[in-house]
């Protein structure tokens, strides 16, 4: 089992040698950076440099593409929608969703450049975290999905294939909603699919973690057809149970058994390895044996690689610190590095 952590918030060459040469020493195997627009438009040769010192101290490296586009999971904003507005998703009401759309041709394009320079830094993966339409919150107060041009041509496209049974009909916007969810969902393994072969190209194996089934206003996606893409070596999930309100322990325990079981199926059916992911962000301090007794579980299931979010429980990042940051970091190391010693 690899242990993995993902790692943000720091590009000061000195202190983050110093983080994963004692991510090395805790018996970690491998780190995920983030790798923003921020960084891609910023930070490019520090990237490079960030890399090669996480390699020195033995850990093999996958780049997140952190909040990129708006449609990767992250805490980063995206500059590209500001730069191009008319990337971005538009509900049936003209409102624009905060995220670019994964239909328009100019997505796939922009996320090789990011690929492109993803490989110039070193890196080993791409770790594709969490790619996700627009959900119901601030930037989407009602919830509407995308209606715009290029999902109206995909759309269009697909229910006229050969063998289609997407019933889409005239207008994407009046179109039933198990349709829509069909079409979004083949969408994003459309994107995907580019995106995985395309860095394959590059020399660089791809990670892929989806969001946890029936989150986030998520079509439901075949994580088996996402799991076979070209150039996917690892498959994983990441089942947040506090941070998707699962508290009570069965839910919990349930919630963790159908997305580790479901997560290793698709894997296993692909010939590809697992992660999963343990919370280590906004836990509480009355949260943490509850904490450990769901990471012991999620465990249990025996992945190919677990990994947390994040480093030092987030300390470092208000927004996202756990309230006892260096207890939980402690206890969930120590549980971990427990089950790699067996
Ligand atoms: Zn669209």
């Amino acid at each position: 089992m690899k242990l993995t952590t993902s790692y943000f918030g720091c590009r000061i060459l000195r202190h983050v040698k110093r983080d994963m040469q004692r991510l090395d020493r805790l018996g970690f195997a491998r780190v995920v950076h983030t790798f923003s627009e921020n960084d891609l438009f910023y930070f490019p040769e520090t990237m490079r440099d960030i890399v090669s010192a996480s390699h020195d101290a033995g850990l093999e490296v996958q780049l997140d593409p952190w909040g990129v586009g708006g449609i990767f999971g992250g805490e980063a904003f995206s500059r590209w929608i500001l730069d191009e507005p008319d990337l971005m998703q538009r509900g049936a009401s003209g409102r624009p969703l905060g995220a670019a759309c994964l239909n328009h041709p100019r997505v796939q394009e922009l996320v090789r450049e990011w690929t492109l320079a993803a490989a110039r830094t070193g890196a080993d993966w791409i770790f594709w975290d969490e790619p996700h339409w627009s959900f119901k919150g601030p930037r989407n107060p009602a919830g509407e999905y995308c209606v715009c041009e290029h999902c109206r041509r995909v759309a269009r496209a697909q229910a006229e294939a050969p063998g289609s049974s997407l019933p889409i009909g005239d207008d994407l916007a009046c179109a039933p909603r198990a349709a829509v969810d069909r079409f979004r969902a083949l969408s994003v393994i459309y994107l995907l699919g580019g995106l995985t072969r395309f860095a394959a190209d590059q020399g660089l194996k791809s990670s892929i973690c989806v969001l946890p089934h029936g989150t986030m206003d998520q079509p439901s996606i075949s994580w088996a057809e996402l799991a076979s893409l070209p150039g996917v070596g690892e498959f994983g999930t990441d089942p947040y149970w506090q941070a998707f309100g699962f508290t009570r322990p069965d839910e919990r325990d349930r919630f963790i058994d159908e997305n580790a079981r479901a997560a290793k199926a698709a894997a296993k059916q692909a010939g590809s390895e697992t992660m999963l992911w343990i919370q280590a962000f906004r836990v509480p301090a009355a949260g943490e044996d509850d904490l450990l007794e769901g990471a012991e579980r999620l465990v249990g299931h025996a992945p190919d690689a677990v990994a947390i979010w994040a480093f030092e429980a987030c300390a470092h990042m208000s927004a996202l610190a756990c309230e006892n940051p260096r207890r939980i970091w402690r206890r969930l190391v120590n549980l971990l590095g427990r089950e790699l010693g067996r």
